[in-house]
């Protein structure tokens, strides 16, 4: 068997056509211009290719887009005192402060300083208990683009056998939670899991978020099963590097009926996500319908 391949960057451009079409109903019909406020730390080379990227796919979709880079050694108190400011800027709907924050920064304290409907990470603790509850929150970007191509590609997911590799607080948490919500068994695996191998042979949703690569290879699967790949790893390719998931692709496309890529299939559906996000708090704050299949 050889399976279906999810092509995430077709997803993703998509969800951000849909976002464009709401922005412009937006601006058109009520005089709102959604805002995405992204506030970068430091000088992580990472951090700052991902923050250039939003900035721009943000302006793409026709959002106005905020950027605040500021130098490694900014105090605690400067920050959230920029924070403030956004919370109360009506010209911002979604703010997001770039992880990792050097480490004289405590980010449990500066993420839970964002007012929580701008909080587009949806990492505040607020929005953290709202989705364990059931109720209307915002949801973590990764995890909501992941539910995003499991429902186009399976319809319902009830009943299914859902496992998660991986108990990050912004990845697997989450994404458990989300399968929960839409009635999957759910089995959350980590490091200190008893028998991995077993485990994951039980999944009809097998999803990947540990950040080792190749770590999950094709006898691990069900045949048949639908495997999300959320891991990016670097390997050595010769004398270049490549990107790699954490599932092994080769053999798991040979048993699995469907399977994300790496690259290009979870990675660009986390931006686009952040662009709904946005959309959706800025229909929130205003008051106004918010757009369907952007959002749980
Ligand atoms: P974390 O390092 O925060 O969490 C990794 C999880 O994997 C932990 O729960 C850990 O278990 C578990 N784990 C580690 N080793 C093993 C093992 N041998 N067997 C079983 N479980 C194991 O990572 P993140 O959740 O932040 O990210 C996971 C991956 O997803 C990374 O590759 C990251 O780059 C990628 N990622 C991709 C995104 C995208 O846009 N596509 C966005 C975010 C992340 P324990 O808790 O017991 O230590």
């Amino acid at each position: 068997m050889t399976a279906t391949i999810l092509d995430g960057k077709a997803f993703a451009a998509g969800v951000r056509a849909k976002v464009a079409d709401h922005v412009a109903r937006l601006r058109d019909s009520f005089g709102v211009m959604p805002g995405l406020a992204v506030v970068l730390v430091g000088e992580d080379p990472a951090s700052q290719v991902y923050v250039r990227s939003k900035g721009k796919q943000t302006v793409e979709v026709g959002m106005a887009s905020f950027e605040h880079r500021l130098d490694a050694a900014t105090s605690e108190a400067e920050l959230l005192a920029l924070i403030s400011q956004l919370n109360e800027d009506p010209k911002i709907h979604g703010i997001l402060v770039q992880l990792p924050l050097p480490s004289h920064l405590d980010s449990d304290l500066v993420i839970n300083s964002i007012n929580p409907a701008k909080d587009v990470d949806g990492f505040h603790i607020s929005n953290v208990g709202l989705l364990g509850t059931g109720q209307k929150s915002m949801v973590p970007c990764t995890p909501l683009g992941c539910l995003m191509m499991l429902r186009a590609h399976h319809g319902r997911l009830s009943g299914l056998d859902a496992v998660v590799v991986g108990r990050s607080n912004i990845v697997g948490k989450p994404m458990a939670q989300l399968l929960l919500g839409d009635s999957c068994t759910v089995t959350i695996a980590h490091s200190r899991t008893r028998d991995l191998a077993e485990t994951c042979r039980r999944a009809d949703i097998l999803v990947a978020a540990v950040g080792r690569a190749e770590m999950i290879p094709g006898d691990w699967i069900k045949p048949g099963a639908t495997v999300i790949d959320v891991g990016i790893n670097r390997i050595a390719a010769g004398d270049k590097t490549r990107l790699v998931g954490d599932v092994h692709f080769d053999s798991a496309a040979q048993v699995a009926g469907a399977i994300t890529p790496v690259p290009g299939g979870v990675g660009p559906m986390t931006i686009a996500c952040l662009l709904a996000n946005t959309v959706t708090a800025a229909c929130r704050a205003h008051g106004l319908e918010e757009p369907e299949g952007l959002t749980v």
